[in-house]
């Protein structure tokens, strides 16, 4: 009982965050202009204003201290319009090449509203129904996508890094055992747990393997061949080189789509030794894992339906909004032994999913609303024309690029291009160790220019020590002008950056 009157809460409470429905809705709907003007002109705006960390500290006014009292919620929302409009990298603009990040769908910009008006927490089912229901039914709709079992379980995290790992911690305990969860890494004595990737494998196996007590050091890095794929014969060396110390083995990592090149590894060739030897096979599927929706879709890539688990990233070539990454994993009760710390007979006859189990979030948003709602607004037959528009305008590009006298093509898979630029007189005489190291240079220069002055935007691939520039396409925006286009903008600027160099003299050598 309250014994002070200051403790008595006075009917007619006004809270600062409240907004009337009148309110929300003007506000609203100037926001939803804006945003509509945005995606409506972004291609005649710069890719990026390529700005020094001062500049957008200065425009933000970040030592700005912590306001004391409250201010009008449409001139606040007004101010982050403006300042982000400004100051912002436009990856839905069609001539941003970069990395490997997509523009986001209408669809999926309003389904975050959505999901944040609704605001169901999906750790639990019993705290968002409709949504959890959502979410198990994009992942099915994920693996009929991509053409893996529909039957098994799956979860929607923030990302590739976050889906692979979970892939990771999935398998350690499928094949470690049990007893590595309470047990921990010492605790379960016999070898040494390792896992393969092939030498292109992305940086989150490190953090994967530090983080579940392997340490960095218990992944092996299988080389690979020429086309970057990872080389099989390698690794059932290494494989049979680690049993044969005592150590055990426990996974194989096939990257389906890797960052620097497309490179697809062999699948199926990798499946068949995990049988052989008894391994857990993941597939990083981050970026490529959607081109397996394609009717012809090589067969190494269509063979991740073979895979124990496979991580995808919706906000790469699904072209959610970030962030939506997913791991589709064979058998759910795998992904429950990794993650619950419910005891088993919990679950037994239970019907309702928990999302808690399943991975390492407890309470968790709506990410799966965007994905449900481009799922259906494009259907499998406009998820594979978008798809394959982006491969066939890669290979586009690589034409253009082979057909531009002072580019010199170099890989291109699925829908990564890479090249670089070589100035005529340098063209015979770059094997040369000193021009080597200035192309290197030269193409680093272009790269950095490019992102100044924000006509396109590539990124940049390390092939054997070559620096090689790097055009990604997942972008529904980007056509033929924007293919046609790219070769002559780095023609041009890289032309103006080598007479800058030799001038300064750094070409001497
Ligand atoms: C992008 C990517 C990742 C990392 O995914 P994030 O969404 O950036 O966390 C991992 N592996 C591959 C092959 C990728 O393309």
């Amino acid at each position: 009982m309250p014994t002070n009157t200051d403790d008595i809460a006075l009917p007619g409470r006004t809270a600062p965050l409240a907004m009337d429905a009148d309110t929300f809705r003007a506000l609203g709907h100037e926001m939803v202009d804006q945003v509509a003007e945005l995606l409506a002109t972004l291609p005649d705006r710069p890719v990026t204003r390529g700005e020094t960390p001062s500049e957008v500290r200065a425009a933000l006014n970040a030592e700005r201290d912590l306001p004391e009292t409250g201010e009008d919620a449409g001139a606040v929302l007004g101010r982050a319009t403006t300042l982000l409009k400004e100051h912002s990298l436009y990856n839905g603009h069609p001539r941003f090449f970069g990395y490997i990040t997509s523009p986001p769908a209408p669809i999926g910009i309003l389904g975050d509203l959505l999901a944040a008006a609704i605001n169901p927490n999906v750790g639990a089912w019993v705290l968002s129904p409709m949504a959890a229901e959502m979410e198990l039914q994009s992942i099915r709709w994920l693996s009929q996508l991509v053409g893996f079992p529909d039957d098994g379980g799956g979860i929607l995290v923030s990302g590739g890094n976050v889906a692979n790992m979970l892939g990771f911690w999935t398998a350690r305990v499928a094949k470690g055992g049990l007893e590595v969860r309470t047990a921990g890494m010492a605790g379960i004595g016999g070898g040494r747990l390792r896992a393969y990737g092939s030498a292109e494998t992305h940086t989150w196996i490190q953090k994967a393997a530090d983080l579940a007590g392997l340490g960095t050091e218990s992944v092996r890095w299988i080389p690979t061949d020429e086309d970057l794929r990872m080389d099989v014969g390698k690794l059932r060396a290494a494989i049979e080189a680690d049993l044969a110390a005592g150590d055990r083995p426990f996974m194989v990592v096939g990257t389906a789509g890797s960052v620097s090149t497309g490179a697809v590894d062999p699948l199926p060739e990798i499946a068949k030794l995990c049988r052989e030897f008894d391994l857990w096979f993941h597939v990083d599927g981050a970026y490529g894992a959607f081109a397996a929706a394609l009717p012809d879709a090589p067969s190494d890539l269509k063979a991740l339906a073979g895979a124990d688990s496979v991580a995808m990233d919706p906000h790469k070539w699904l072209y959610a909004p970030l962030e939506a990454g997913a791991v589709l994993v064979r058998d759910a009760d795998r992904l429950r032994d990794a993650f619950s710390y419910h005891p088993a007979y919990y679950h037994f006859g239970q019907s309702a999913i928990n999302f808690f189990d399943r991975g390492i979030q407890n309470s968790r948003g709506f990410r799966a609303l965007k994905v449900w709602l481009q799922l259906q607004h494009a259907g499998r037959e406009g998820y594979v024309r978008m798809i394959g528009d982006d491969c066939r305008l890669s290979r586009e590009l690589h034409r253009h690029v082979a057909d531009t006298h002072e580019l010199e093509p170099h890989h291109q898979s699925l829908s990564i291009s890479t090249f670089r630029f070589v100035p005529d007189d340098l063209e015979e005489r770059a094997g040369e160790e000193a021009v080597g190291e200035y192309l290197n240079a030269l193409n680093r220069a272009i790269q950095a220019r490019l992102e100044r002055e924000g006509e396109a935007f590539v990124s940049n691939a390390v092939v054997r020590g070559r620096y090689l520039l790097r055009a990604c396409i997942v972008n529904f925006h980007t056509d033929t002008d924007d293919v046609e286009a790219l070769p002559e903008i780095v023609v041009r600027t890289g032309r103006k950056v080598d007479a800058e160099m030799r001038t300064e003299g750094l070409g001497e050598g």
